[in-house]
């Protein structure tokens, strides 16, 4: 089943209140690991790359190959988007388009906002010819983000509604308060801000930075509009707990395999239950897969 863009499935979650879990790959068990849970919970799912990390993963063409490949090898039935996450430059987004990725991020946050619309149409208008889904950031999400390490600021209502009429983006990751990594105390979301914003912009939200965010203050993200909900700490703080635990319980063991797959069902249960969370689960039914 070939991989989808994010379009079809976010409007969707958006209409019915749910959110689709997008999950970052640090490398092979990690798609393998998304993809049998995603398959297990029957929900559509967002495989995502961070463009820091390509390079470290082998490449655009790699990372496209290595996920529509593996949903074949493994029948995958659910749909599933491949979604290049902060997309540094127009050009890296356009390469990954034409590596096979079906949705890209062009992360334009950290310049002035006339130059994240030049950019972000660009990007748009590439990705329409191809059918590949494009989300653009207004607004900085706290913590680490494209490698650097920043404070929250919070998106412009009139940025946002600016950026969504004149590049047609699919999905607007519009930072309210959520940061990237570790929380310190309670995550303080702007809902009151949310609210406006996803009145006025009409299009699904993305949350990123969603690891650590209490349950009831998520659902209440998802009902104002966050259709993509982006999860990675909670997966890589699951994955190095359970790597630690197995190899502190056998020393003597060098077999790759024993190591490994411990590590790589404790994220499988760990995106299981973030699915379940975001409402998605049985989803994929109802859903288009090509
Ligand atoms: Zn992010």
């Amino acid at each position: 089943m070939p991989l989808v863009s994010m379009k079809e499935m976010l409007q969707k979650a958006k209409e019915e209140n749910y959110g689709v879990g997008q999950f970052n790959v640090n490398g092979l068990s990690w798609v393998h690991a998304i993809l049998d849970a995603a398959q297990q919970e029957e929900a559509p799912v967002i495989v995502a790359a961070s463009d820091r990390l390509i390079d470290f993963l082998g490449g655009y063409r790699t990372v496209a190959a290595m996920v529509s490949v593996l949903v074949e090898e493994k029948k995958i039935q659910v749909p599933v988007a491949l979604h290049l996450d902060h997309g540094k430059t127009v050009e890296n987004c356009l390469r990954a388009i034409d590596a096979g990725f079906t949705s890209v991020m062009f992360d334009g946050s950290h310049g002035p906002i006339e130059d994240n619309i030049r950019d972000t149409k660009k990007v748009t208008a590439y990705a329409a010819t191809k059918g590949v889904s494009v989300e653009a950031e207004v607004g900085t999400v706290g913590g680490m983000e494209d490698g650097l390490i920043g404070g929250i600021q919070y998106a412009d209502p009139n940025e946002c509604k600016r950026i969504v009429e004149e590049t047609g983006i699919d999905a607007l990751a519009a930072a309210l308060g959520s940061v990237h990594g570790r929380y310190v105390g309670e995550p303080k979301l702007g809902f009151s801000e949310m609210e406006v914003i996803s009145g006025m912009v009409g299009i699904p939200l993305v949350l990123h930075g969603a690891s650590g965010i209490p349950r009831h203050q998520l659902q209440r993200a998802i009902q104002l509009g966050h259709a993509k909900v982006n999860i990675n700490t909670e997966c890589v703080t699951t994955w190095s707990h359970q790597l630690r635990k197995t190899l502190a319980a056998d020393t003597e063991t060098t077999e790759p395999r024993t190591i490994l797959t411990p590590a790589r069902e404790a994220i499988r249960e760990t995106v299981r239950s973030k699915i379940r969370e975001f409402g998605s689960s049985g989803k994929a039914l109802s859903l288009k897969t090509k």
